[in-house]
């Protein structure tokens, strides 16, 4: 059946500004890190895509070597925009990335401008795209002048092969300089991409405040540190959890008793505001992380429907805070 997009998908979801630029971006964006892959089940992938537009998340978040295997996520995503999406293009913000292996050899990852420019020209032709809107170095690469990746990202700009450029995982130091490169070469930094939640605070430690300072915006991955500020490990390990897939990226040994504890609490905290954990850990993140987005995984449509239904409640009382950086202490 042809994909019909809900009528109704701008009257939920809120569009934040990403720092200074004329770019909003959902308040819940949707990353295709895991569960897009040609290991996974297309027509789960497909109907979660589906219900994030309806619901309107016009955010995806790609990357070079999304899978597995490594480049299959995308292969999906331009399977997708040719059937369904294509008449929605206008409406969607693309991203992806390179930095992290792709290819073998000295050319296939870190941030030389040879292997920035060869990835992003492949990623175009996986996803069937003309431009992304927003190409990231992944992640910094300490053996390459920093000016030549931020030229790589300035020319695929001037090239029109991407719209906006952003910078994933770069330190308070790293992202101080980007900022002032790509300033220099003219083609502003749009967004931080960093790794962010109620168990991974280091953006709150100077990199925030450059950020808004310099007018660029932030979408955090992994705001849900990969499911557990849920209560799906509450009591064990689920089958069909990321822990305990073969591919996923969420080790067991992040699941121990201390942190169980702590999201004990914090669900306990969270059924008093009537919300899910989930639901309180992304409210939580866009408040204290003054972030443009946050930046959800999802295994199942249900997912997704709960995530965006943090709109419904994203403020703190002072004493709800204190509670949380109580927990989070102990
Ligand atoms: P999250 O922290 O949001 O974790 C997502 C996982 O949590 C889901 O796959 C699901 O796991 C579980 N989950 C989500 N919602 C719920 C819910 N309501 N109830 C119960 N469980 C839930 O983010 P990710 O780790 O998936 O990362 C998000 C995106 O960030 C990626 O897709 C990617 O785009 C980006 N990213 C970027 C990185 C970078 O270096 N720049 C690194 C990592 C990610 P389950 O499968 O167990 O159901």
């Amino acid at each position: 059946m042809v994909y019909q997009a809900n009528a109704g998908r701008y009257e939920i979801m809120h569009y934040n500004r990403t720092g200074r630029s004329g770019l909003l971006l959902p308040a819940i964006s949707l990353g295709l890190w895991h569960n897009f892959g040609g290991v996974d089940t297309f027509e789960n992938g497909r109907a979660m895509l589906h219900r994030a537009f309806d619901l309107g998340i016009t955010h995806f978040d790609l990357a070079n070597n999304y899978g597995p295997p490594a480049g299959s996520a995308e292969e999906l995503f331009g399977r997708l925009l040719k059937t369904d999406f294509a008449p929605y293009r206008d409406e969607l913000v693309i991203s992806t990335k390179a930095g992290y292996y792709m290819w073998p050899g000295p050319y296939g990852e870190w941030g030389s401008k040879k292997y920035l420019i060869a990835s992003l020209d492949q990623s175009l032709k996986r996803t069937g795209l003309d431009y992304v809107d927003i190409f990231y170095s992944h992640r910094p690469d300490p053996n390459t002048p920093l000016e030549e990746t931020m030229m790589a990202l300035d020319q695929v700009v001037r090239q029109g092969k991407a719209l906006y450029v952003g910078i994933s995982s770069y330190d308070v130091t790293q992202t101080k300089e980007a900022i002032k490169i790509l300033k220099d070469l003219g083609t502003p930094l749009l967004i931080h991409q960093p790794n962010y939640s109620m168990l991974n605070r280091w953006i709150e430690d100077g990199l925030t405040d450059v950020l808004e300072e310099n007018g660029v915006g932030s979408i955090a991955f992994c705001p849900l540190a990969q499911g557990l500020l849920t209560k799906k490990y509450l009591n064990g390990i689920p089958e069909d959890s990321r822990a305990a897939k073969p591919t996923g990226a969420l080790k067991t040994e992040a699941i121990n008793d201390h942190v169980l504890e702590q999201i004990q609490a914090l669900n306990t905290l969270a059924e008093n505001r009537g919300q899910s954990l989930a639901q309180m850990a992304l409210a939580w993140a866009l408040h204290q992380g003054k972030l443009t987005s946050v930046l959800i995984g999802a295994s199942r449509v249900s997912q997704i429907e709960e995530n965006v239904k943090t709109l419904q409640r994203l403020t703190f009382t002072k004493d709800e805070l204190e509670a949380i950086d109580r927990i989070l202490q102990s």
